[in-house]
């Protein structure tokens, strides 16, 4: 799998704003945020698109939403609401080929297209 941009976020060679880090994700500030609160869970293992996640790593998939509802806590927009998006491939609107979670709220979101 080919280096990306969080690769390099991850190895610390490009900075980020973190908010959270284990051993299986990272999830940093978007940097150009489309709501008050705009954060992406990023996996560390980095599989280009959902599609190329192994049943056997299915766990992953649910750690990243609970590290979604977490910092959704912690963003105090739990209760507001807000929005879990995973763009996948071109159609979907995927920029960046490494897994992630966009946590995005803080505002009443409009209705998806
Ligand atoms: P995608 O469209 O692939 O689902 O979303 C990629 C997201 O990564 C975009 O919202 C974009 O703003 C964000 N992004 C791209 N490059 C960087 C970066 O270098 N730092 C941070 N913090 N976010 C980035």
């Amino acid at each position: 799998m080919s280096t990306t941009i969080f690769t390099k976020i991850i190895q610390r060679e490009i900075p980020a704003r973190i908010e959270y880090e284990d051993d299986e994700v990272i999830a940093i500030h978007d940097i150009q945020p489309q709501a008050p609160v705009h954060l992406l869970v990023i996996s560390k293992e980095p599989y280009p698109t959902v599609n190329d996640v192994p049943e056997g790593q299915v766990q992953l998939l649910g750690k990243m939403m609970m590290v979604a509802k977490q910092l959704a806590q912690k963003f105090s927009i739990a209760e507001s609401g807000y929005r879990l998006v995973m763009n996948c491939n071109p159609d979907g609107g995927q920029v960046v080929y490494h897994i992630h979670l966009h946590v995005i709220g803080g505002k009443k979101l409009g209705t998806m297209a």
